[in-house]
């Protein structure tokens, strides 16, 4: 089983070497996927999340095995497309995941992005942009975290409720099904029943739709998080009837 994504020292936000992240996974019997961040124009400071592309090959290249693959989280904004689209050409990841960490240009990690705004207002917001994202960016495998947005967001009800946007995820969904991306589920927030119980009808849903496949991912920043809940993962993309996939060289493989 492959844990598809996790954050090491070209992260900025992670002090883990692949090799720590790679020695753990071995000990849990895993293969790992490496996908560090890459979000242009980030809010607060718009260098941050970016990095050199050249340096990571040179220092993560020796340790690719079959087990270690290389890949990249590249952060998705409408009016960014053209720009993000470009990020991994001329480069050999082996996988590349397609997030929404932005709404209305602004970082959904900070609390001033919901300023103002109901649950309602933005759910919508939230949507559109994810919409756009789908439909304008195309060089990426994965659709990353649904649920990103949850962790931080700050309304009392945490969780999403897809009947009241069926629209909007439908169409979501129906743009990812067309061009044959997976989509992630991402376990960082499994350990809470009630996320489990909003997002499987969303799973769900995608299948229903026509999907087929999702990949696994902890969005480990730590060792102690590498492959964290992928069992409950695991479980969920059975209940949804979905088959995991990880990437080699940008090519799908089925996972057990
Ligand atoms: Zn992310
Ligand atoms: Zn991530």
């Amino acid at each position: 089983m492959f844990d598809t994504h996790n954050h090491c020292e070209f992260s900025c936000d992670s002090k883990m070497t692949l090799q720590q992240a790679a020695d753990t996974a071995a000990k849990l019997g895993i293969g790992i996927i490496l996908t560090e961040h890459w979000d242009y124009e980030y809010p607060t400071n718009p260098e941050q999340f970016l990095f050199d592309r050249d340096a990571y090959f040179k220092k993560n290249l020796p340790l690719r095995s079959g087990n270690v693959l290389l890949g990249i989280e590249v952060g998705m904004q409408p009016h960014l497309a053209e720009k993000e689209n470009k990020v991994p050409e001329g480069y050999p990841f082996d996988f590349v995941i397609g997030s929404i960490h932005m709404m209305n240009r602004l970082d959904l990690y900070e609390v001033t992005t919901y300023k103002g705004l109901s649950k309602e207002e933005t759910m919508h917001d939230f949507l559109r942009d994810s919409i756009l994202c789908a439909e304008s960016h195309n060089n990426f495998d994965s659709f990353g975290h649904i649920d990103y947005i949850c962790r931080y967001w700050p309304y009392a009800d945490k969780e999403f409720h897809m009947e009241e946007n069926q629209q909007e995820w439908d169409r979501l969904f129906k743009i990812l099904i067309e061009k044959n991306k997976p989509i992630e589920i991402n376990t960082r927030r499994l350990e809470a029943e009630a996320a489990v119980k909003a997002l499987l009808p969303l799973y769900k849903r995608y299948k229903e739709l026509g999907g087929k496949y999702c990949t696994l991912g902890s969005d480990a920043h730590y060792t102690e998080h590498v492959g964290r809940r992928l069992d409950v993962a695991a479980a969920m993309a059975k209940e949804a009837e979905l088959q995991p996939v990880y990437f080699k060289e940008r090519k799908m493989i089925s996972d057990r």
